[in-house]
């Protein structure tokens, strides 16, 4: 709902950075302003997130009140946040040491909500180069950049934070990979605890401070990471093919259409692995996802 009227100006437009109860803070354009949400909306559009986009009144110098949210494109339950456009998937070969399964998990999951991904190699500090050409073999058909980066000796994260450009961003990785040492090295004036994203402040008695979004280059970045949550809950067996872009093209050729690219004769996919065209271990690691969804409870 707007609360223009035909004829006079659009209402200035912003997106909330973070939330305190019914209170925002809203960058517009560069500037960020402390806005009250109007009652009524609260009831009528169940509350706002950090991430939506607003239509708002200004009030006076730095304050406004927002009148409308803007329809979401995206919205993830953990960390709560709207409008995300990209994930970037952190991931080291060692100190944890290298866990393709879950960097192949958190890629399907972020494409099953619509995010676009990139992966950032961290550590690189800590590598030769034959070790990371072995990843780069291992995604080169899946179309996702790669960025090697050290986030301890500042080294690619100008590349980093280019590919996150005017979008959303949110980090996801296991434990230990560098997330928060990555987002102290492009934040200015982040200090995240390293070893500990976006602790639970409690401000006052009830009030829980929400995920941050903060300026990155041109973007915005979430100083919670994205899926800490990694069931597949969602994902029906059917879709996840679609999931691997390396893989999606070909299944147009299985004979069957509702190959699952597994036992299925005639599997155009089965095929493409054995010339070569699809990597062997991201079709294993398929699999391997496919049997657990397969596997799981059904209610
Ligand atoms: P998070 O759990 O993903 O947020 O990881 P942290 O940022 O807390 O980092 C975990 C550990 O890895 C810390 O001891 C960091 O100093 C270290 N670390 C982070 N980035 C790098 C890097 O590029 N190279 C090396 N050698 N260590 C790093
Ligand atoms: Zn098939």
């Amino acid at each position: 709902m707007s609360s223009s009227c035909p004829g006079s100006p659009a209402p200035p437009t912003g997106l909330v950075t973070r939330t305190y109860g019914s209170f925002c803070e809203v960058r517009v354009g560069r500037e960020t302003l402390g806005c009250r949400l109007r009652g009524r909306l609260r009831l009528e559009q169940g509350g706002i997130l950090t991430g939506d986009r607003v239509e708002l009144e200004l009030t006076g110098p730095g304050e406004g009140v927002i009148t409308a949210v803007l329809p979401r494109r995206t919205e993830l339950r953990r960390p709560p946040i709207a409008n995300v456009d990209l994930t970037i998937v952190v991931f080291t070969l060692r100190s944890p040491p290298l866990n393709l399964q879950l960097v192949d998990r958190l890629l399907a999951l972020a494409r099953h909500e619509g995010l676009e991904v990139v992966l950032c190699l961290n550590k690189m500090d800590l590598y030769s180069g034959s070790d990371v050409s072995h990843v780069r073999e291992y995604y080169a058909g899946s179309g996702f950049e790669l960025v090697v980066t050290s986030a301890k000796l500042r080294e690619n994260l100008e590349e980093l934070v280019k590919r996150i450009g005017g979008r959303v961003a949110v980090l996801a990785g296991q434990s230990g990979v560098g997330k928060s040492t990555l987002l102290n090295a492009v934040v200015p004036g982040a200090e995240l605890a390293v070893g500990e994203l976006s602790p639970k402040v409690q401000r006052g008695r009830h009030i829980t401070r929400s995920v941050r979004l903060m300026p990155v280059g041109d973007g915005l970045v979430a100083d919670s990471p994205g899926f800490v949550n990694l069931d597949l809950p969602a994902v029906e067996p059917r879709e996840l093919a679609g999931l691997y872009p390396e893989m999606a093209p070909f299944a147009a050729g299985c004979r069957f259409a509702d190959c699952l690219h597994d036992p299925e004769p005639g599997c155009a996919v089965k095929a493409a692995v054995a010339q070569g065209l699809v990597n062997e271990g991201r079709y294993q690691g398929y699999l391997d996802l496919l049997h657990e969804l397969q596997s799981r409870p059904k209610y």
